[in-house]
């Protein structure tokens, strides 16, 4: 069943049941206040009539007080009935006279051709001295109220037929209110699954319910999808032409070799370091890419604290050993704690260094320091330096200042974005400060070790 019928019946049956309760309710005490009224008006007259016995001390005038299908007795102890008189003999035989000596009223449901129908008696003694002993009983049929309670229950009829039908619409409207926005929902994401695009929804109800927060949240995480897909493209083109160039290279060397390298030694050795040379080149590529990966998982950090100072110490033996470049590490020789993954921060310093390296000729420096809440990395070169307007790309991924230069070096243009990628989840900072002509000066920023 659908949810918009399920509201809208148990809203109306929820209704039902509320007015079938309050129409008894209405019932019963209309009732009894009409019942309570009409005795009263019989105790009235019987008290009336009492009156005049007493003071006249005759019962011929009693006829005077009888209203519509009524009677009225007077009945002596042992309930023998020494005067009546009514307009209602089928009334009369129906109710059996009884003495009483106290004030009381009842109702009997008689049974009549038409159905059954209420009367209402009251019976008051008569205490006249010592000459006489009895009681006066007064029976009326509550004709008015007979017809006071069908019209009641047509009219509560009618209303409940009213409010049920009003509670069906209401229902509906307010199911239909509530279902558009995921309804439209269930629809968007149809289309999704049928096209494979991502699509947002429209928002029409302005009120700031948590409907609006639903279709909120849905386009929210739509745009991230849509945003996450658009870098996936990108990236699988970025990366293909990335691993286009080194493979025309291989293949025409390739080509060249088998048609005439086998005869021509000296084009033989140059195809076969060509070849080697761009693979290298994919080779690294490919792990880049693998770093990337990584880097997009959520919780990639092995963290545990890192002695900054020792880390580059060791890095820089390495690449003065390979490279034989003049680094120098400027440092004031005491320990600089941090929480960090250290794999991961030593790829950032090799990133920096290979790039010093690669687009300067002179020395390098690196200087560690550290104020009162961050270690400070900085590496600077004396290089070709970056163009001004160069420096607020160069952190995207595949971006190179000079493209012809960077294949010569080797370069990607995903170092420095790997690099960011690395310090943003150590949650630091890098900077770069550079002119061109002048060289390079990279600043990482990482949260120190209480
Ligand atoms: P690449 O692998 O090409 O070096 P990076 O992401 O590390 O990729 O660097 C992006 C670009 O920024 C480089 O292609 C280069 O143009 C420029 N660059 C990075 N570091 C330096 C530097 N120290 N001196 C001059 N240019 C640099």
């Amino acid at each position: 069943m659908k949810i918009t019928t399920k509201i809208n019946l148990l809203t109306t049956v929820w209704m039902l049941c509320i007015l079938i309760l309050i129409n008894f309710v209405v019932y019963i005490s209309f009732m009894k206040t009409t019942i309570n009224m009409e005795e009263d008006t019989l105790f009235q007259k019987a008290g009336d009539i009492v009156n005049e016995i007493n003071t006249k001390q005759s019962q011929s005038e009693i006829e005077d007080y009888l209203s519509e299908h009524s009677y009225i007795r007077i009945i002596e102890p042992r309930n023998k009935i020494v005067h009546e008189v009514t307009n209602d003999k089928i009334l009369s035989k129906k109710i059996k006279g009884k003495y009483t000596k106290i004030k009381q009223a009842k109702t009997y449901l008689i049974s009549e051709e038409h159905g059954e129908e209420q009367v209402l008696v009251v019976r008051v003694p008569i205490n006249n001295g010592n000459q006489f002993k009895g009681s006066l009983e007064i029976g009326e049929r509550l004709q008015g109220l007979e017809t006071r309670k069908e019209i009641l229950r047509a009219i509560l009829i009618f209303c409940t037929i009213i409010a049920a039908l009003l509670s069906l619409l209401g229902g509906r409207w307010l199911a239909n209110m509530i279902m558009r926005p995921i309804s439209n929902m269930i629809k968007t994401m149809e289309e999704i699954e049928k096209s494979g695009v991502p699509k947002t929804i429209t928002i029409q109800n302005k009120a700031k319910d948590e409907l609006q927060t639903l279709v909120k949240t849905f386009n929210r995480m739509i745009d991230r999808i849509q945003i996450n897909m658009d870098k996936q493209k990108q990236f699988i083109s970025d990366a293909s032409h990335e691993l286009k160039t080194p493979l025309t290279v291989i293949k025409s060397y390739a080509n060249l070799l088998r048609r005439r390298g086998l005869e021509n030694k000296d084009l033989a050795d140059e195809a076969i370091k060509a070849i080697h040379s761009e693979a290298t080149r994919i080779q690294k590529m490919t792990d880049t890419f693998l770093d990337l990966a990584t880097l997009e998982k959520v919780n990639v950090l092995e963290i545990k604290e890192v002695n900054l100072v020792s880390l580059c110490k060791n890095i820089l033996k390495q690449f003065k050993d390979v490279y034989r470049r003049e680094i120098t590490l400027h440092s004031d020789g005491f320990p600089i704690m941090i929480s960090a993954d250290e794999l991961k921060i030593k790829q950032v310093i090799i990133i920096l260094l290979d790039n010093a390296m690669k687009y300067s000729k002179d020395k390098i420096d690196v200087f560690l320091e550290k104020n009162q809440q961050h270690a400070i990395i900085r590496v600077k070169d004396y290089g070709i330096g970056i163009p001004e307007g160069e420096i607020n790309n160069i952190f995207e991924r595949f971006y190179r200042v000079d493209k012809a230069r960077s294949r010569e070096t080797g370069g990607s243009g995903l170092g420095l974005h790997i690099a960011k990628g690395i310090i943003k989840l150590h949650k630091g900072e890098i900077n770069i400060k550079s002119k061109e002509g002048e060289g390079t000066e990279v600043v990482l920023f990482l949260p120190i070790l209480e």
